[in-house]
């Protein structure tokens, strides 16, 4: 879940939705507002997108984010983890 950099969501992950695939959503990360702008459509802005749900939308985009995520977090209802990005890169398909 993401709504900008400026808000981590942390806190607010447990219980949350996702407004793109309506599944809970237990992972957190931020994204710098520019790419957030970039990838969301209107109707979810300031709205919770699971990160699968965000890469199917800047796939969509056209988004290139795989330098975007520094830090995911799992909010997990019996643990919690914060992961630090080890690389990024971004996937491209061949669709010939
Ligand atoms: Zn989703």
């Amino acid at each position: 879940m993401s709504v900008g950099a400026s808000r981590s969501a942390w806190g607010e992950v447990r219980g949350q939705t996702c407004s793109v695939c309506n599944r809970r959503d237990k992972f957190d990360f931020a994204v710098s507002d520019s790419i957030w702008a970039l990838v969301v459509p209107a109707p979810h802005v300031g709205r919770v997108v699971c990160l699968g749900c965000f890469d199917d939308l800047a796939r969509e985009a056209g988004v290139d984010y795989s330098d975007a995520i520094e830090t995911l977090y799992f909010a997990g209802d019996k643990a919690c983890f914060a992961f630090q990005r080890r690389w990024g890169r971004l996937v491209t398909f061949d669709n010939s």
